[in-house]
């Protein structure tokens, strides 16, 4: 059993929903999670919008858009009339359910199943186009299997449990479709995993069933060893461990959703990044083993804001780091890089939400700085403290770009800098010139 998640771009358009249909054709059971088409998520986005801010009309002249553009995508889809009027059919009852929520006081349940429309669509159009074809398949409802807990975490009991129990009814079929994204929260509603989701879907799924590899396609061949956005003459990264995949997909590199690392890692079971466009090639495998080069990748991270808090206080003092922790806690932020001195410390966060509140906290314990603006760049490679000679690279790589704070020590395979974001791309440049060429 394998799982294949194809995201939105993916299944962006007719011609490469249909472009799927060799790639899940071999004989090999197989469950397929599919994203919205892309596009869709946003749209369902803007239209919740809307409806937040009580402005029906323009809501209902997107939800009019959004329904003559899936109508446009099943006309060209299937070449039957048959197919052609099941798949309008399909649409006008999600639409109908779109517009439903025009009518009523629109709250945050409501919004949660209008975003959940988009993959509901997406795998009706593919499952429908099998039947077309004459390719047996099930369509595997997300919403009777997916759950989270009462804190928004993957409840990973239930998925294994009900997934199982589900898996037992189609035992003949070896294609099984099914909607990454969206799950059911701990009270029943339907909810989702986040934007960009979907890998996190694929991921569970893979440890709920046990897969032997799960598999992620996108449109580009996988991890590369730099942001292609922004330097040239990047390449593919073959093979990294979880732990190293874990923090380029944090740090920056969006080909993976970060949480999706986790119950593969678990389950010792391996992750493959495929491209839908060039499906010869094989791609980034991540597995638990690391093949130890000495620079693996460089990614970045912005939105990053950095709090410096200096006190006397914490001369010689004990307890005083809890307390810094504590106001981060209650204001539910995750803390991303930390370095200290005798008597301050630096933290940054990428969720400035409660930026303004943590500070006036933190004034309790000294005084503090906040600096915005900022970026995270992660380089990932074998940085065993044993090891002499890397850290002396990267400073002289980026001998021009100061520095503002340096995390090292923290992880054997990541040393991680913060840098104002104006001087990123140099920065990312001048790593891949002196790390990979
Ligand atoms: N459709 C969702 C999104 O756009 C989930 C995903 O594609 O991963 O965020
Ligand atoms: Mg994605």
């Amino acid at each position: 059993m394998k799982i294949m998640k194809f995201g939105g771009t993916s299944v962006g358009n007719p011609d490469r929903i249909r472009a799927l249909i060799p790639l899940i054709s071999d004989n090999e059971e197989k469950i397929v999670v599919l994203s919205a088409m892309s596009g869709t998520t946003n749209k369902l986005v803007e239209i919740a919008e809307l409806l937040y801010a009580d402005n029906i009309n323009a809501a209902s002249l997107k939800i009019d858009s959004l329904s003559s553009n899936y109508y446009q995508v099943v006309e060209d889809l299937y070449s039957t009339n048959e197919y052609k009027a099941l798949g309008h059919e399909m649409i006008d009852s999600h639409i109908e359910y779109i517009r439903n929520f025009t009518l009523r006081v629109f709250t945050k349940l409501q919004e949660k199943a209008i975003l959940s429309v988009g993959e509901l669509i997406s795998t009706s159009l593919f499952h429908l186009l099998l039947q077309e074809r004459n390719i047996e398949s099930a369509l595997l409802p997300a919403l009777s299997f997916m759950r989270v807990d009462k804190d928004g975490e993957p409840d990973a009991f239930y998925i294994k449990e009900n997934l199982s129990r589900e898996l037992e009814n189609y035992k003949k079929e070896k294609i099984i479709i099914t909607q990454g994204f969206i799950c059911r929260n701990a009270y029943g509603e339907i909810d989702n995993l986040k934007r960009g989701g979907s890998d996190f879907s694929a991921s569970l799924i893979g440890a709920g069933a046990n897969a032997r590899e799960i598999q992620i396609w996108t449109d580009i061949n996988g991890f590369h060893n730099n942001d292609p956005r922004y330097v040239e003459h990047t390449s593919v990264i073959r093979q990294l461990s979880f732990d190293e995949a874990a923090e380029l997909a944090y740090f920056g590199a969006k080909i993976l959703h970060p949480s999706s690392v986790n119950p593969a890692r678990e389950n010792n079971i391996p992750v493959r990044l495929k491209n839908t466009m060039e499906p010869d090639d094989e791609g980034t495998l991540i597995t638990s083993e690391s093949d130890q080069l000495d620079y693996k990748a460089v990614a970045a991270k912005d939105g990053i804001s950095v709090l410096r808090i200096r006190s006397d206080r914490m001369l010689m003092a004990y307890g005083f780091l809890r307390k810094v922790f504590e106001i981060f806690e209650a204001y539910r932020t995750p803390i991303d890089m930390i370095t200290t001195s005798e008597i301050s410390v630096s933290i940054t966060i990428d969720n400035s939400d409660f930026i303004d509140q943590i500070a006036k906290d933190l004034r309790d314990l000294g005084s503090v700085e906040i600096e915005q603006n900022q970026s995270i760049i992660c380089i990932v490679g074998d940085f065993r403290t044993e090891r002499t000679g890397s850290a002396p690279e990267i400073f002289e790589a980026l001998n021009t770009i100061p520095l503002k704070m340096v995390s090292y020590g923290g992880s054997p395979h990541s040393l991680s800098l913060l840098i104002d974001t104006s001087r990123k791309t140099e920065a990312l440049r001048l790593l891949s010139k002196h790390l990979f060429n």
